[in-house]
Formats: structure tokens, sequence, C-alpha cells
């Protein structure tokens, strides 16, 4: 299994990653079972006095010390996500994609030091700096997700330390310019963080880009099944031990319940991402063709900001996009999302199931501003036939236009 380990396509990754033998067999018996099993623990026994010593001064990396630590439950899994990234050293879990953000700014940012967030990030994250990092006394500056490389270059200053960017962009999907913006950091000696829960490694592996830290909420595609709240870190070689260090100074773990949970989503990653990418593209190009719509935000269709960067560095699109009605108000849009019979109305995507939601980017903006022709509608293409899916969007988009007008 350990043969050509860097060959190996994604699928055959998935597959295979964080499947060690010592983790999944007994000791001097031959064989073992296919999966690491959910090993469940907060003491650890020692041998005698001197083993304790040992253990206690020597690295905790996938050695059990305490439970905060992990086993190999999570161990196995953070291992499967490294493996995903071509270039990175290590994974570290969180019991939420916001946590491990967190986690992620802490530890390349201090007081007096400033960062670049793009404009269109998650908006939790957004409160994470206005709120967090600016009573520790960091700065925040938010860019355009599609500005030109001089004016990112413009926003520098002495102390800035960090650029986060999350591509495609939450609500709106603008797609950035990764390996520009990371070719300027690397030359400014600039860590950068991207959210790529969107894509997962799957579809864009995130260190090849020249990423430093890659940032995912496992609980959106990698778990799957809308059951399990989770996130990871991911890191180069240079920042994965400051990653590591802050996760252990928060006591940040998982439990291994959940990590499981995630390991068992993550066999099927491929497979699922491959039939929303298939069944969200169909029902796109179809909302695209009707009247009521003004615009689809997905960033495999050239209608979406930045669908150039998307064309040229993403091997793939998933089963999240948004659409903006041709006029209407909240109320006509209330009444296309509320008679849905296969859309649930919820918060969260990455399910097999299928999810419309009223997004209101303006609200979230202050480097740039949002004009549309009417309100924003996004949708989480599930598993299901795409078919009915389409067939219920058309009589929304009917009740949609009877209440427009
Ligand atoms: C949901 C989400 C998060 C946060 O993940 P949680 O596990 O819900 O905390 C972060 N980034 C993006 C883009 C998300 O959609």
């Amino acid at each position: 299994m350990t043969k050509d380990r860097d060959d190996r396509k994604p699928l055959t990754r998935l597959a295979q990653a964080g499947r060690k033998p010592e983790w999944t067999g007994m000791p001097g018996q031959p064989g073992g079972i296919v999966n690491p099993p959910v090993w469940r623990a907060s003491t650890i026994l020692y041998d005698d006095v001197a083993h304790l010593r040992r253990a206690a001064s020597s690295s905790t990396h996938e050695r059990l010390f305490y439970g905060r630590k992990g086993t190999p439950t999570a161990w196995s899994l953070a291992d499967a996500l490294t493996e995903m990234e071509p270039g990175a050293e290590g994974t570290m879990l969180f019991p939420s994609g916001v946590a491990a953000i967190a986690c992620a700014l802490l530890s390349v940012l201090k007081p007096g030091d400033h960062l670049l967030m793009v404009d269109s990030a998650y908006d939790p994250t957004r409160n994470f700096c206005q709120q967090m990092l600016k009573s520790y006394g960091i700065e925040t500056t938010y860019y355009d997700p599609l500005a030109e490389i001089a004016s990112i270059r413009g926003l520098i200053h002495e102390n800035t330390r960090a650029i986060f960017l999350e591509s495609p962009g939450s609500l709106t999907f603008e797609v950035q310019d990764i390996p520009t913006i990371t070719a300027l950091a690397k030359e400014q000696g600039i860590a950068t963080l991207l959210d790529n829960t969107w894509a997962t490694p799957y579809f864009f592996p995130a260190m090849v880009h020249g990423i430093d830290i890659s940032i995912l909420a496992c609980t959106k595609y990698i778990v799957g099944h809308s059951d399990v709240m989770l996130g990871s870190v991911t890191a180069t070689p240079d920042l994965f031990p400051k990653i590591r260090q802050t996760a252990y100074l928060l006591g940040q773990m998982v439990s291994p319940d959940d990590a499981w949970l995630a390991s068992r989503g993550l066999r099927t990653l491929g497979v699922r991402l491959n039939h929303h990418q298939e069944s969200a593209l169909q029902i796109a190009h179809w909302l695209a063709a009707q009247p009521d719509v003004a615009r689809v935000l997905h960033p495999a269709l050239p209608s979406c900001p930045g669908h150039e960067h998307w064309q040229r560095d993403f091997s793939g699109s998933s089963g999240l996009f948004s659409f903006v009605l041709k006029g209407g108000d909240e109320k006509s849009r209330a009444a296309l999302i509320d008679g849905l019979a296969h859309f649930g109305i919820g918060y969260s995507w990455g399910g097999f199931e299928s999810l419309a939601l009223p997004v209101d980017p303006a609200r979230y903006r202050t480097a740039t501003s949002w004009q549309a022709e009417g309100p924003v509608v996004r949708l989480q293409i599930g598993l299901e036939d795409p078919a009915d899916l389409i067939a219920d969007l058309d009589a929304g988009l009917l009740r949609f236009r009877k209440m427009r007008g």
C-alpha cells in the first residue's frame, strides 16, 4: 500500500488513506480489519514510572499519551486528510469548521499584526476577526475577492502577517486568483490561509497552488451526511508545528465517534462529489435558461465572477451555488422556497440532501458592494434525481412569478 504513494489518483487515495496496519491489526497476529475502530479514551495506562516519564518527555504525535491528544481513530482521519493534500506535513482536527478557522488565525497572528481577509468570507469568519482578533490588537482589512494583484499589494503593510482566502466565496461564489495571490504572499513572507470547504482537496489540492494552511469545515462534504460537526487544518512543514502547538494550547480535540463518522464519509467523498457536480451543473444550466433568473453564480458557468480562475485551477465543481432572481422581493422569494417539496430550508450543506436558502450578500460586505437584479437563493444540490429537483424548482419559479407580478 505504500508503493508509489505520491502517484496515486485522488479516488485511490480516498480508498486507502489513513488505514495504517498498526491501527487495524492486533500485535503479533496476522491480518487485520479494514477500518481503524473507535478508540474511546481519557486515561492512558503506563507499564511503570519509567514508561510514564519517557512518554511525557517525547513527542505525542500519533502516540497514546492522554485522551486529549487523541487516539488512532482521530489520527487516522487526520492522516487521511494530509494524504489528500500533496505538500502538506500534517492535519489537526477541531470540533467545528469555525474552531478550525479560529485556531489557524491564532497560529499565525499576534497582537500588533495585520490580516488581509477576503470580503466574501463566511460570515462567522468575519465575526471572529471583528470581535476576537480586534480585541487582541490584531487589525483586519477586507479585500475584494476579484481585486487586481496591484491593489492587494497596496493593502500590505509592514505588519501584515497573513492573507485569508475563501474560494469560491460564501453566498456569491467569486473565484479568486489563488496562484497569483500566493506568489505575492511568498515574495513578502506572508502566510496564506484558504477556507477550502467548497472544493475540498478532491477538486482543489491547496498546497499545490501555494497555500500554506488549508482549512475545511468537514461538517460539510467530508462527513457528507449532515450528522457531525467537525473541522480540520492542514499545513505545510513550516507552519504545521505552530498549528499543532496552538491546537494543544487551546485544548482542541474531537470525539472518536465523530472522527470515525468523518472517516466513513471520506471513503465516498469522490463518488459523492462527482455526483453532486453532475446534478448541480445540470440544474445550474437549466436555471440559467429560465426567464425569471437573472444570473447563476456557479463557478463552472461563465456568468460567475472569476470563472476563468476556476477553469484554470480546479479539477471540478461541487453541489453548492446561488442564483439571482429577476426582480421580486423577500415575499416572492419566500413563495419560491416555501413550497419546495424536495429542498430542505436550513443552514449548513454538503450532505446527501438538497437545501434551499434565502441569502442576502449585501449584509456581509464592507470592501465591496453587492448589486443585483433581485433577491438571491442558494442551493445545495443533493443526491436526489435531478429531474425531480428541476420540476420542483420549475413550480417554485411559477409561484415566484405569480407573487412578483
Ligand atoms: C459551514 C462553513 C464553515 C463553518 O463550519 P462549521 O463546522 O459549521 O463551524 C466554514 N466555512 C465555510 C465556507 C462554511 O460553509
